[in-house]
């Protein structure tokens, strides 16, 4: 592994010879590449070169995925749940001797610095299979009577592109269903890679389908003859999914945003919490659904908190995605970069203090947080989704627990007190789907991910989540099977 000490740019030129080798992209469809249609550029953020040609999918296009997913339903649910473990095992090993591929493809196409690819997306990429495969394996036994539900539409976003895929594909496939998948225009090179991956394994043709485009291939799929639809993007783009589907039965998951609070307490380790401030908002330049991008702290210690906090920021680097060095990447797109920097503005004019968030020249814009901001302020009360946190202070927990409940969503939290009572009751009292104690940004394969209100319904992960792809027993009285010791949990999960 020389590459790991040598120089500080990672070097891309197989990512390129790949991409020059295979583009333009069509969609992959029943086990085989489709030739390239009407297309468009998918570009580096952080230079704006074009990387690739990728086909904007047509309601036809999609008709063929579904019809293709279909066809393949069938035999991939009758298969033993230890055979199609075999298969998403294969998926999570390619993955793994594809890691720097993938993690260089990843960067080159979101911005987000590669020392993240290659140290949380793509790893978390594998264990994602792997626990899945887990479930594939145990489901009979764990879940008896449950049934796949069929077809399974499935819309991610661009800040965690590959990620996002595994989120979704993965229950799926171990449920027994077969998927048509819809990656985010700006970023759906690594869809492809794994569509290579899913051939290399011999996954049967049309389990996974893949079909590129921007949001009217999205709703293309929406309206197609699918049994459920995930999805995981803004509360915009929900609420008319959510919409579309009304009264027709198919089932649906919504995955959000969020404005996640982030409370320090006055007894909290302050050193430590400033690093969590890093990894909530600052890690993949805050295009983070569960950033904890509100922080509340305890008037007593709010002054030596900002000082700490300032230094930490002013160390970051702001550099090229490639560099191993760099801890701020490019954002994703100029439209979001806009989007963010005219969010702060309106803050500013309603009267808050931005610290740092600069933008420069390209997709990049500086950590930054912005101060003296009332809970009223847009900036306090939109998702920003880029590097700029908010920063107020509070007297009582009393009072932190209502600025952290004042927001219309409720993905996330994150509690810093050295107190586990004082963790612990502030934690129950945060109305979100996932709170983290004296952490933040913790993803695991077993533990449901999800929010309340806007920031949507239904979990992701662990066996809530198996649960969102499978239909409930039909027949009532299913015979517990005889088992002289319990069977082991998949990997990580909490024995229930
Ligand atoms: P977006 O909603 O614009 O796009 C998400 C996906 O939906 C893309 O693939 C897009 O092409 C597709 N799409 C767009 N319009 C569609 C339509 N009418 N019908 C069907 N599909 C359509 O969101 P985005 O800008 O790509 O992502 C950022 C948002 O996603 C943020 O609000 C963020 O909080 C949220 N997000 C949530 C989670 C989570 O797990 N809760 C994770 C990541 C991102």
């Amino acid at each position: 592994e020389t590459m790991e000490y040598g120089p500080s740019v990672e070097d891309s030129s197989a990512v390129r010879e790949w991409l020059a080798k295979n583009g333009p992209f069509g969609h992959f469809i029943g086990g085989k590449f489709t030739e390239p249609g009407a297309t468009f550029a998918t570009r580096d953020p952080s230079t704006g070169e074009d990387l690739a040609q990728l086909s904007q999918g047509s309601a036809d296009d999609v008709a063929d995925a579904v019809k293709a997913a279909r066809k393949a339903q069938r035999g991939w649910a009758k298969l033993s749940g230890s055979e199609r473990a075999r298969y998403l095992y294969a998926i999570a090993r390619h993955v793994q001797k594809r890691e720097r591929f993938l993690s260089v493809l990843e960067t080159l196409d979101n911005g987000k610095p590669i020392r993240e690819s290659r140290d949380a997306d793509i790893p978390l990429v594998a264990r994602h299979f792997y626990h899945h495969a887990g479930w594939a394996e145990l489901l009979e036994t764990k879940l008896p009577g449950y049934t796949p539900l069929g077809v399974c539409g499935q819309i991610i976003p661009w800040n965690f592109p590959l990620l996002m895929l595994a989120w979704k594909i993965a229950p799926g496939l171990a449920a027994g269903n077969t998927v048509v998948l819809k990656p985010a225009e700006y970023t759906s090179l690594t869809a492809l890679a794994f569509a290579e991956i899913c051939q290399e394994v011999g996954l049967p043709a049309g389990v996974v389908n893949i079909v590129t485009g921007d949001g009217d291939t999205g709703a293309a799929l929406v309206s197609a003859d699918v049994d459920k639809i995930a999805f995981t993007g803004s509360t915009e783009v929900g609420r008319k999914i959510a919409e579309t589907l009304a009264g027709t039965g198919r089932k649906l998951t919504l995955e959000l945003g969020g404005k996640s609070p982030f409370i320090v307490m006055d007894d909290a380790d302050l050193d430590a919490a400033v690093d969590g401030v890093a990894d909530s908002i600052w890690f993949n330049q805050g295009q983070v659904c569960c950033a904890g991008s509100r922080i509340l702290v305890a008037e007593s210690v709010a002054d030596r908190f900002e000082r700490l906090l300032q230094t930490r920021m002013n160390r970051l680097r702001v550099g090229p995605p490639l560099d191993k060095s760099t801890d701020i990447g490019a954002i994703v797109d100029p439209v979001q970069k806009d989007r963010i920097m005219s969010i702060c503005r309106a803050a500013t004019d309603d009267g808050a203090e931005l610290i740092g968030g600069h933008p420069a020249s390209g997709c990049f814009i500086a950590p930054g947080y912005l101060r003296n901001i009332q809970p009223a302020n847009p900036g306090m009360q939109q998702e920003i989704f880029g590097p700029i946190a908010t920063l107020s202070t509070f007297r009582t927990a009393d009072e932190a627990i209502e600025l952290a409940n004042n927001t219309r969503y409720g993905l996330a939290g994150s509690v810093w007190s050295e107190s586990a009572t004082v963790a612990t009751d502030l934690a129950a009292r945060i109305k979100a789907g996932v709170i983290w104690i004296n952490s933040a940004n913790m993803f695991d394969a077993a533990a449901p991910f999800g929010g309340y209100r806007e920031s949507g319904f239904g979990r992701e992960g662990g066996r809530v989540g198996m649960l969102e792809y499978l239909a409930e027993p039909t027949v009532k009285a299913v015979k517990e099977p005889a088992v002289t010791k319990p069977a082991a949990a998949p990997d990580g999960e909490a024995a229930t």
